[in-house]
């Protein structure tokens, strides 16, 4: 039995929406579980059913051994950090920290220790005495999760923590998060729409696309196998290139190009997929790239252009690279790294 186990979750709004579709995951006690699609998948309607803040239309969520379908969210030992922080403004830091512990009843001396741990732990003591709007975006968002930490709960939920915050601080605070889940070894699900994020903070990854859990893996896993053409187009920037061909005696041709790869069955709409890195400059490779646009970001340069073939391609090299525009380049690829796809339902081949 897992720590968190949502057994066939499926959620239709009362306009007929349906926002998840009879979904299944275990999530094992300590790990950090991510959430990832693109706006409107579903993500947030399932962490939000998780919390207790929807109904849930079909099947069962069970936590810690029990179901809790039915149990008020505030009785569910569930803390959720959400994107807009949800501060009194009213209140200074430290009322605001202790606030879910003064309505459960708790002593004067035991809030007060409570807070100050927090404080401690988040290196927040300084600005306790302040509001919220006294406080930079990435302070708040830090007060926003001492108030998560504080009632000690079973679980943390966090609905897109970062994405109010610009890219610098997103990074910094990404890696507080990160640490701190590790040292207190909270079970936690954090949902977001930006690969980057769900690639670095998850231990695994459910990959969701309207309503339904495509994959779910190690970042690695789900990097390297993607199970269908959309995980492979969703994770990975730039983007994995495709190619639409067919597949017979184990070759796959798309108009002048051949490759081999072993394995592999007969498919008429097929398509091949490999990633920009994959890509190698090589005078007998397969793939004939007119260059027609560089973008050199430092510590490697993207390289855009098209195939014999007119398909769209690009290959990322390290550093600043001595390829021009206009100039023709040899592509190859290691078997390997081919990533082939059935085109009508989308699912891996290889
Ligand atoms: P995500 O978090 O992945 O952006 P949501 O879970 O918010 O997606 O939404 C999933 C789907 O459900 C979307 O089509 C959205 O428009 C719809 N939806 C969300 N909330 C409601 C609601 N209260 N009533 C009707 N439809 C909703």
């Amino acid at each position: 039995m897992s720590f968190l186990e949502l057994k066939n979750i499926t959620k239709i709004y009362p306009n007929g929406t349906k926002a998840v579709n009879e979904t299944s995951l275990n999530i094992e006690h300590g790990e950090f579980m991510v959430f990832v699609g693109p706006s409107g998948c579903g993500k947030s309607t399932l962490l939000r059913m998780i919390a207790g803040l929807e109904d849930i239309t079909g099947g069962e969520i069970d936590l810690d051994g029990k179901t809790i379908n039915k149990i008020d969210p505030s009785e569910r030992d569930i803390a959720m950090v959400f994107q807009n922080y949800a501060l009194y403004p009213h209140m200074n830091v430290y009322k605001n920290l202790a606030y879910g512990l003064k309505n459960k009843g708790e002593s004067k001396e035991e809030i007060n220790k409570k807070v100050n741990d927090v404080a401690e732990l988040l290196e927040i003591h300084e600005y306790l005495q302040r509001k919220p709007g006294q406080l930079s975006g990435g302070q708040r968002q830090r007060v926003a999760m001492g108030r998560a930490i504080v009632r000690n709960p079973k679980v943390f939920l966090f609905d897109e923590p970062l994405s109010n915050l610009d890219a610098q601080l997103r990074g910094q605070v990404r890696i507080e998060i990160k640490k701190l889940q590790r040292s207190m070894n909270v079970t936690s699900v954090f949902v977001t729409h930006d690969q980057v994020e769900a690639m670095t903070l998850g231990d695994r990854l459910a990959v969701i696309n309207n309503g339904i859990i495509e994959q779910i893996g190690t970042p690695i896993e789900v990097y390297e196998t993607p199970k269908t053409l959309f995980v492979a187009e969703f994770i990975g920037t730039p983007k994995m290139n495709f190619i639409n061909g067919k597949i017979k005696n184990q070759k796959f041709v798309a108009g002048k190009t051949e490759v081999s790869s072993n394995n592999l069955p007969d498919n008429d709409e097929a398509i091949l997929g490999f990633r920009p890195e994959d890509l190698i400059v090589d005078n007998n490779g397969k793939f004939l790239l007119n260059v027609e646009i560089i973008e050199k970001l430092g510590a490697d340069s993207l390289i855009y252009g098209t195939d014999q073939n007119q398909n769209l391609l690009c290959l990322r090299v390290n550093g600043n690279t001595k390829i021009n525009v206009n100039e023709k380049i040899n592509l190859s690829v290691s078997e390997d790294k081919y990533h082939f796809f059935d085109a009508t339902n989308n699912i891996r081949l290889n």
